[in-house]
């Protein structure tokens, strides 16, 4: 019986020929098409050979109807938009940051034109793609020297490499984290050639703990802001200043991994707290590293500020060229750490600002505006507006719930889960949460632009 059903598999051809005829497929290359199309009644066949279809499913317009679909699936590209329904500002799966307008429009212009990226207009000679950003970083951070790399991996990673190699660097066992994606400090340590010294206990080190453990080979401290996790109750780590005071005592030098690496102090968000770059500068560590893409609100960079002895040595080092930064990096961090130059800019221009300082109140306004779009448009769905919370996400202040209104959506016919599933499938793929049971949209990362198409969503479920 499986024979006559492998006889219905029509050829390459006839499924080309019949491609061809069909207005979204005839401009694709005829050649990916045929290859695609074999992929397509290969799988057929597998299908047949697990018994798993019947014939009716191989008819020629069930065929053609499913190759359709097959193609323009394929076709369209891998990496693609999504709508963050999850209220997750910095959601490490959806791409973190989102640049602001300014930081496109910059990367639309250098990435399609040739640029100064090393070339000094001033003197006709070759320059550093790191001076474009140097000094802009100096004046917001208030630190003497800065460089720019891949990420905050490879900035901690080059760091090490440059004083630590083979020496000792002190850190408190508090703060030996792993950051999501597996970077863990002990693994980037060794991979980097510094010897870890732990000292302390997960909940307590103390400034003697640094004291004893300091020795002829130990070049420095380091200070990693333990962004993802709080250990609360019995706790203590030693406050900067001590340790500034004592890296200074020792001549042994201060390094801090910030993580988030925020800019703005956040004061008026009664809820957040988080240790500001300035700070960390101001206070006389000698060099702060910390992500472009978190709460900083720009492309994936790890920027290093600090004393410039130490930048210049950074610098110099070989490592630097495999860790470099592209120029459309280079160029959106540019165009984001200008509008830091003002603060209210800063939070109005940049979307991870703005979505953490919308208030409570244009958050329920927002969400009464897709309310009122949905509501009654499908009506197997039930739709109501509750008070709920965001996350801030990317490792960022862990414990911290921002209000929200959430809409929440049920169906007469699907559970919440299959809700969910249905969402993601959609032609621009919605990520929506579950809460006690129920789906949920949070209105804080969804742009008002798309509620059109959350509309169109709804309405096919
Ligand atoms: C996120 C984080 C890193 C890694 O930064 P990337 O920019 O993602 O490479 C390193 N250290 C800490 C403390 C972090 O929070």
């Amino acid at each position: 019986m499986n024979d006559n059903l492998y006889r219905l598999i029509p050829s390459v051809d006839k499924l080309l020929s019949y491609s061809l005829t069909q207005n979204e497929l005839n401009v694709l290359p005829k050649k990916w098409l045929s290859e695609q199309i074999g992929f397509f009644l290969d799988s057929y066949r597998e299908k047949i050979t697990q018994e798993n279809i019947t014939a009716t499913e191989l008819e020629f317009s069930s065929l053609c109807a499913k190759l359709s679909i097959f193609l323009l699936k394929k076709n369209s590209p891998q990496l693609k938009q999504v709508i963050n329904a999850t209220g997750v500002v910095l959601h490490t799966n959806m791409g973190r940051a989102l640049l602001a307008k300014e930081a496109q429009i910059a990367v639309a212009s250098i990435c399609s034109n040739y640029s100064n990226l090393e070339f000094n207009l001033e003197t006709g000679m070759r320059g550093s793609r790191y001076d474009h950003v140097e000094e802009l970083l100096c004046s917001i951070t208030g630190a003497e020297a800065a460089i720019v790399v891949n990420n905050n991996a490879a900035a901690v990673l080059l760091i090490l490499d440059s004083f630590a190699k083979a020496k000792e660097v002190i850190v408190s066992r508090g703060q030996l984290v792993e950051i999501g994606g597996s970077f863990r400090i002990p693994d980037i340590m060794e991979k980097s050639g510094a010897r870890l010294k732990e000292i302390g206990t997960t909940n307590r080190t103390h400034l003697k703990d640094y004291q004893n453990a300091i020795t002829d080979d130990t070049v420095a401290l380091l200070r990693v802001h333990t962004s993802n996790f709080r250990i609360i109750g019995f706790t203590h780590e030693e406050p900067l200043e001590a340790l500034v005071a004592l890296a200074k005592e020792k001549n042994i030098m201060l390094i801090e991994d910030l993580g988030s690496g925020s800019l703005d102090g956040f004061e008026t968000l009664t809820l957040l707290h988080e240790p500001t770059v300035q700070k960390s500068i101001q206070a006389g560590v000698d060099i702060v590293s910390f992500s472009g893409d978190k709460v900083l609100g720009g492309p994936q960079a790890g920027v290093i500020v600090g004393k410039k002895e130490y930048i210049d040595t950074l610098k110099k080092n070989p490592l630097t060229r495999a860790l470099r930064i592209d120029k459309l990096t280079l160029v959106a961090l540019e165009a984001t750490l200008r509008l830091y130059r003002d603060k209210d800019l800063a939070r109005e221009k940049i979307p991870t600002l703005a979505m953490l300082y919308i208030s409570k109140e244009d958050l329920a306004k927002k969400a009464q505006e897709l309310f009122s779009l949905i509501n009654n448009k499908n009506q197997t769905l039930t739709i109501t507006l509750k008070d709920g919370f965001s996350k801030v996400g990317g490792g960022a202040f862990p414990e911290q719930n921002l209000a929200t209104t959430l809409i929440i959506i049920s169906s007469s016919k699907e559970n919440a889960q299959n809700l969910k599933t249905k969402l993601r499938e959609n032609t621009m793929p919605i990520i929506a949460r579950i809460e006690d049971d129920f789906l949920c949209l949070d209105v804080r990362t969804i742009a008002k632009e798309d509620f059109n198409l959350i509309l169109l969503a709804l309405e096919k479920l």
